[in-house]
């Protein structure tokens, strides 16, 4: 895979596929992460001279514009970090675009429309790939959390702009993923969590042969808790999952790896916070829930974070997003930061997480796709990489 400092962009229409999908209210962007992490691929664009066209999703508009939907909120934004005027094009194809691409002066950028007001984006249609690349010299991916759908702006155009690359965001992405499943410094420890184990499977069968030790809490260490006769109340429990978890159980056991689940935890009547909470464990009485582990639980897993040299975690230890019950998680996040260790956060809820905790600049790498970053790490082909290999 080249990368853009390979590629000549200078006065090149640089059609840059940027992962702009970011949370609005009342027409203003309310977190602007997303954009932040492609500022140093815009940057080397405009220093070198590109004419940038920049490409997004934004939600899901199911292939009808709507617009509320509209990438207007993102292109204000946009101007103001990137210290200079983004106008947004009224459409992402069709000849009056055209002529604004062919227009730009070097250095200039323009947004594109909402990739998904089209259907035939996530449809990777082979005409509007072509459409999108009459707007290309060169083609450059920068959009990591779109990397594992094969959609016409992330692999379909790809085959017809020969000159193709990945920006600056999507190199730092697979570099530190790369580092987890390549000749990882070692102890590698893993953290799930979050609410199922049937999102997590794929991932915990690739890093079983892989990590020193796997540390699994969440809603989804109940599944695993259960598969082992633990009594765990009224704990979700993926019925249809029991089998999975006893042979993933069963295949760490033989290898020797440690598998940790919670010996602890904190309970309550009800998952909405308004009721008392204790400590319990190891198993969990009729009528109670597992809301996030305990502390027995976080010393242990703290304790395996402190010996790692690389730490992935993703999914949070509890229902976080109450405060009474994202002990846990806190706790992983300050484990984290204090081990000294490689360490890399992905997902939506464990970054979150990590946000909410003031100490994201102590994490060496916050991966800006969730679903991409589990796919990456199950060794699947990502097709947004895969085509820029071709
Ligand atoms: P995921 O998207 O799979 O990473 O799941 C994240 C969600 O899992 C968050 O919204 C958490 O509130 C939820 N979660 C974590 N632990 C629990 C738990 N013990 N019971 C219910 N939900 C949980």
């Amino acid at each position: 895979m080249r990368t853009i400092a390979q590629l000549d962009l200078a006065t090149k229409r640089t059609f840059i596929r940027v992962d702009f999908n970011v949370p609005l209210k009342d027409g203003v962007v309310t977190d602007a992460t997303r954009i932040e992490a492609a500022l140093p691929t815009l940057r080397y664009a405009r220093e070198h001279g590109a004419r940038i066209v920049l490409a997004s999703h934004l939600g899901r508009p199911k292939g009808k514009p709507q617009p509320e939907l509209s990438l207007a909120p993102v292109a204000k934004k946009l101007s103001e970090l990137f210290g200079q005027e983004v106008p947004l094009a009224p459409d992402c194809v069709g000849a009056e675009v055209e002529r604004r691409a062919h227009a730009l002066a070097p250095g200039a950028a323009l947004l594109l429309e909402n990739l998904r007001f089209h259907p035939e984006e996530e449809a990777n249609d082979d005409g509007f790939s072509q459409q999108l690349a009459r707007l290309a010299d060169v083609y450059i991916n920068d959009a990591f959390g779109t990397a594992h759908r094969a959609h016409a702006s992330t692999a379909g155009m790809v085959r017809y702009v020969t000159e193709h690359g990945a920006g600056c965001l999507l190199q730092k992405e697979c570099a530190y993923l790369g580092k987890v499943l390549s000749a990882p410094a070692r102890p590698l420890v893993a953290i799930l969590g979050g609410a199922k184990v049937s999102d997590k499977i794929a991932v915990i069968d690739h890093l079983l042969t892989r990590v020193d030790a796997l540390l699994i809490g969440g809603a989804m260490a109940y599944t695993f808790l259960h598969a082992q006769g633990v009594a765990v109340g009224n704990s979700l429990v993926e019925a249809d999952r029991l089998e999975v978890a006893r042979r993933l159980l069963e295949q760490a056991r033989q290898r020797g790896m440690q598998l940790l689940l919670p010996v602890d935890h904190r309970v309550s009547v009800s998952p909405k916070g308004d009721q008392p909470s204790q400590i319990v464990g190891p198993s969990i009485p009729d009528g109670w829930l597992g809301v996030d582990i305990g502390p027995q639980t976080e010393c242990r897993f703290a304790a395996e974070v402190a010996k790692a040299k690389t730490v992935f975690w993703n999914g949070p230890m509890g229902i976080f997003e109450i405060a009474a019950f994202s002990h846990g998680t806190m706790a992983m996040v300050d484990a984290l930061v204090g081990s000294g260790a490689l360490t890399i956060v992905g997902g939506g809820d464990s970054v979150a997480a990590v946000m909410q905790s003031g100490k994201a600049d102590k994490i060496s790498h916050i991966s800006t796709g969730g679903g991409a970053s589990l796919e990456f790490l199950e060794g699947r082909t990502l097709p947004g990489l895969a085509a820029l290999e071709a």
